[in-house]
């Protein structure tokens, strides 16, 4: 896939000053000249799904237009979630900053290093609600993201955030 494609990307923090953090890592994601901010979701805060017990999460989604390649747009997630000293202690555990690439165009991918459309987004509230109030119209896996995201289980932990 080349050319300039949209792409659903989702945040979340739990560790340190979560809104702050998530303001500023839009600013950085959307920061080079390749990857323009289409759409931004409202903040959710969400209880913690699996993992050891540790604090709520805020979550959004945003929507970018970009020229980057896949594997390029993964990198960059990446490098923003270094410059937020994300720590990878334990699995599901808790982090200042996670993004995932929820969908890149139509592309599907499933390889050891990037799987998209996301494994899990089509159960996860925390990204199906976000999304769905971010665009009416998104489906995934052939489904609207509003019907997924009144299904997933996690929906009764999830809250608009109101600030701090
Ligand atoms: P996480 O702990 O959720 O940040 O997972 C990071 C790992 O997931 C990295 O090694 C990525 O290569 C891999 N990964 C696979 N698919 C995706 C995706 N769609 N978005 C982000 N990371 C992904």
């Amino acid at each position: 896939m080349s050319g300039t494609v949209r792409s659903v990307l989702a945040l979340g923090s739990n560790l340190g000053v979560s809104s702050d953090t998530l303001v500023l890592a839009v600013a950085d994601l959307v920061e080079p000249d390749d990857v323009r901010l289409h759409a931004v979701s409202p903040v959710v805060r969400t209880k913690p799904v699996g993992g050891p017990e540790q604090p709520d999460y805020l979550n959004m989604v945003i929507e970018v237009e970009t020229d980057l390649g896949p594997y390029e747009l993964l990198a960059h997630c990446q490098a923003v979630e270094e410059k937020y000293h994300r720590k990878r202690i334990v699995r599901w555990g808790p982090r200042t900053l996670d993004i995932d690439i929820i969908t890149y165009g139509s592309l599907v991918s499933d390889d050891e290093v990037l799987t998209i459309p996301h494994p899990r987004a089509a159960s996860r509230a925390f990204v199906l609600q976000p999304w769905a109030w971010m665009d009416a119209g998104a489906r995934l896996a052939g489904r609207p993201v509003a019907e997924l995201a009144a299904e997933a289980e996690d929906l009764a932990g999830l809250v608009p955030f109101e600030g701090v």
